[in-house]
Parts: structure tokens; sequence; C-alpha cells
């Protein structure tokens, strides 16, 4: 269970998140939806550790995560822009998480500059952790090659198996399809729904794109400056708007 309590989070004298409670169950894919601005990047973040709020709590499972340093917390960010090493094969990107954690920081930056590239070879363990979850992406053809020699659908499994292969309880995808066009857009969808239903994985989905939530998710939430406005079953928030916020931002085109 994710659970935040009452977030408020604030730059210099601007409020971006003004209490923002929710409790995500085990295995539930929940979306954020709402305007440009209006916190959900921020939100994600706070989860992830990347961001601290000023007040309020984040808990994993009745934990809190206050002293929790983002690598510790068992969860995985894919980003909109989620940046592969151009000069590492999809194998290696892959890898990189596994081989991070197991070194210390001294060890880890010439590893990205320059060593991952070279010859040394990947552990066994890892390699076959990295095997397992390329084939469930349906990746395995694709690992000797480099990230500028895939499409933008391809690289963008290869960020969602980076994620997945510390096998996370929890992901948090901020507008991971946004890049893409609208023909992948749909099939990636469909990717995602399937991972969700292999790994029974926490999803919490931030997207502008209504009807990829909708489609995708057991509940939506909209965010309008920085609150949880309503959080429900996404026909649920078409059929009963409980705010004439909510019903003027459902359908909207953004
Ligand atoms: P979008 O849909 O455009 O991605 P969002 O809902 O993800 O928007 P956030 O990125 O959470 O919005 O930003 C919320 C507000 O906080 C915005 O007004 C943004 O300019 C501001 N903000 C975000 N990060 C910072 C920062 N590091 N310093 C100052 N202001 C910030
Ligand atoms: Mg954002």
């Amino acid at each position: 269970t994710v659970t935040l309590r009452a977030l408020h989070k604030s730059f210099g004298s601007v409020p971006v998140l003004s209490g923002v409670s929710l409790d995500i169950a085990d295995g539930e894919f929940v979306s954020i939806v709402g305007p440009s601005g209006c916190g959900k990047s921020t939100m994600l973040r706070i989860i992830a550790g990347l961001e601290v709020q000023d007040e309020g709590a984040v808990e994993i499972d009745g934990r809190s995560m206050a002293y929790v340093r983002p690598k510790a917390r068992d969860v995985a960010m894919v980003f909109q822009s989620y940046a592969l090493y151009p000069h590492m094969s999809v194998e290696r990107n892959i890898s990189v998480p596994l081989l991070m954690r197991r070194l210390t920081t001294a060890q880890r930056l010439p590893l990205i500059g320059r060593f991952l590239p070279g010859a040394r070879a990947v552990s066994a363990a890892i390699a076959q952790d990295v095997r397992s979850v390329a084939g469930a992406l349906e990746l395995t053809p694709l690992l000797g090659r480099k990230p500028g020699q895939l499409s933008g659908g391809q690289r963008q499994r290869v960020a969602v198996a980076r994620a997945m292969v510390r096998r996370p309880k929890v992901f948090l995808m901020d507008e991971p399809l946004s890049n893409l066009d609208a023909k992948l857009r749909v099939q990636m969808r469909t990717e995602i729904k399937e991972l969700h239903a292999k790994l029974r994985a926490t999803f919490v989905y931030v997207t502008h794109d209504q009807s990829e939530a909708m489609t995708m998710s057991d509940r939506v939430g909209v965010m309008i400056d920085g609150e949880l406005i309503q959080i429900a079953a996404p026909h649920v928030l078409y059929d009963d708007p409980e705010d004439i916020r909510i019903a003027t931002f459902i359908g909207s085109p953004r």
C-alpha cells in the first residue's frame, strides 16, 4: 500500500501541493490527470524521494519513507524523457540499476563513464535477470543494439525494462508515452497493462491523455491546483463528477 498523508509542498512562496491524501492498494493501477502545472510530477517525485514535502508523509506498506533514500525505496520511476545511455547496448542499459546496487558511490562514476560499454562481462546472475525482463518485454532480439538503433517504442520498452529489472513493488510513471506517436501510444497502453497484470505491482501513472487514463486504470484521480479533487473508477468520474471543476476538465482537450 502506498499512503500519502496530507502532502504539502511549495516552491518558494508558490504552493504546488495543498494537502494531497491518497491510499493506493497493492496491485492497483491509479492514474492521475489534471491541467499542466497542477502538481502531478511533484507528487510522483515526492513518492520516489526525489523531492521532499514540506508537510505530510509518504508511507509504503505502513512504513514512513521520511528517512529512506530514493534508491532504498521499493519504487521505480519511468520519466517522459527516459534518458538511456547512448553508448551502451540495450543489455547494458537494462543492467545498470542492478550493477549500481552492488557498487559503492566511488565505484559508480567511472563505470557509467567508461567501463560499462567495454568488454567487462555482466555477472551471470545479473545477465539472467536482464534476459528474463527483456523476454517479458520482447526485447531479446534487440539486446545487442545501441539506443540510437531503436524506434521510439522500442526505446520506451527499454526504459520500462530498466525500471522493471529491480522488481519494484511500485511503479511511478510520469507521462511515459508522451514522446510516442498515436499508434504506438495505443500499442504501449496494452503492453503496460499486460505488464501490470503479470507483475501484480502497484502503478501510479501520470498522463495528460484522458482516454489513456480511462482505459488503463482501476481509479483515476483528478488533480487541480495542487489538490486531488476526486479519485474514482473511470466511469464514476464521467457519470458523477463531484465538482464543477471535474466536469469542466473531463473531456476537455487538456
Ligand atoms: P505538467 O502536466 O505540465 O507536467 P505537472 O502537473 O506535472 O505539470 P509539476 O511539474 O508538478 O506540474 O509542477 C507544479 C508547479 O510547480 C508548476 O507551477 C511548476 O512550475 C512548479 N515547479 C515544479 N518544480 C519546481 C522547482 N524545482 N522549482 C520551482 N518550481 C517548480
Ligand atoms: Mg509533469
